[in-house]
C-alpha cells in the first residue's frame, strides 16, 4: 500500500508493443497531458526488429538490428516532439511478444520505478465489429496489453508479487487510473483540438514505417479524431476505456 498522505504524483506510464503505436493511439493525449505538467514515460515492449517490408526475401540478424536501431531513433525523436520525458525499450523480440510473467515483471518494474499514477495501454480484446482491420489485432499488441493490465493489478501494488523487485528496492505502487486504447467500450475522451498537430509531427518522425509523405494518413487520422470527438461533444478526440483503481 502507498501511504495515504502521499502527494499525488503527476506521472503517466504509456506501455505499447512497438515504436509508433503510442503516436497512433494516444499521441495527442500524451502531448496534452505533458502540457498540463504530467511527466510521461513511454515503455516499448519489443525491439522493433520486425518493422521491415512484408515482402522481404532475406532477413538476418544484422537487418533486424539495423531496423531496430532506426526505429528506436525515430521513437526517441517522436517522444521529444510529444514532450515525453523518457523512453524505455524492454527489447523483447518484435513479432514474438507473449503475455509472459517475464514481460509482466518488466512492466511492474517500470510502474514501481516511475510511481505511475496513470497508465495507458493497448487493448487485449479482439473486436471484429463494425469494421476494424486485422492490423488492429497484432498479437504483440494483445500481449503487451494483457501483460500491462496484469501488471497494474495486482502485481504493481502487491509486494507479495515479484518479491525480487522488492529486493531491488522497488516498493509496491498503486496505479490509480488505467486508460485502454481501442477497447470494445469507450467511456472517456481527451479533447485533442490543441494537440492534434503535435501528434502528426510526432508521426512524421517514423519515416521508416510511414514514409516521407504522410498527407493521406494525416487526413485519415483527422477524420477519425473528429468522428471520435462527436460522440463526446468535442471537436476532436482520442478515446479510451478508463478504469479507476
Ligand atoms: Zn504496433
Amino acid at each position: 500500500m502507498t501511504s495515504t498522505g502521499e502527494e499525488r504524483p503527476q506521472t503517466v506510464l504509456v506501455v505499447v508493443a512497438h515504436p509508433d503505436d503510442a503516436e497512433f493511439g494516444c499521441g495527442a493525449t500524451i502531448a496534452a497531458w505533458a502540457r498540463e505538467g504530467w511527466e510521461v514515460t513511454l515503455v516499448i515492449c519489443t525491439d522493433g526488429g520486425s518493422g521491415g517490408p512484408d515482402d522481404a526475401t532475406a532477413v538476418g540478424p544484422e537487418e533486424r538490428r539495423q531496423i531496430s536501431r532506426t526505429r528506436k531513433d525515430e521513437q526517441r525523436a517522436a517522444a521529444e516532439v510529444l514532450g515525453i520525458k523518457e523512453v524505455v525499450f524492454l527489447d523483447f523480440p518484435d513479432g514474438q511478444l507473449l503475455p509472459s510473467l517475464e514481460l509482466r515483471r518488466a512492466i511492474v518494474r517500470q510502474i514501481r520505478r516511475t510511481r505511475a499514477y496513470r497508465v495507458i495501454c493497448q487493448s487485449p480484446d479482439r473486436v471484429w465489429t463494425p469494421n476494424y482491420s486485422i492490423g488492429r489485432f497484432h498479437p504483440d499488441h494483445l500481449a503487451a496489453a494483457e501483460a500491462t493490465i496484469a501488471a497494474v493489478y495486482p502485481a504493481a501494488q502487491n509486494g507479495w508479487d515479484f518479491p525480487d523487485l522488492l529486493a531491488e528496492g522497488l516498493a509496491p505502487s498503486r496505479v490509480r487510473e488505467l486508460y485502454v486504447m481501442g477497447a470494445p467500450h469507450l467511456n472517456f475522451a481527451v479533447d485533442i483540438a490543441e494537440t492534434f498537430e503535435i501528434k502528426l509531427a510526432a508521426l512524421r518522425c517514423h519515416v521508416s514505417q510511414l514514409g516521407e509523405d504522410q498527407s493521406e494518413l494525416a487526413e485519415r487520422l483527422r477524420a477519425w479524431a473528429v468522428e471520435r470527438g462527436e460522440a463526446f461533444g468535442m471537436p476532436m478526440a482520442e478515446t479510451f476505456h478508463r478504469v479507476e483503481n
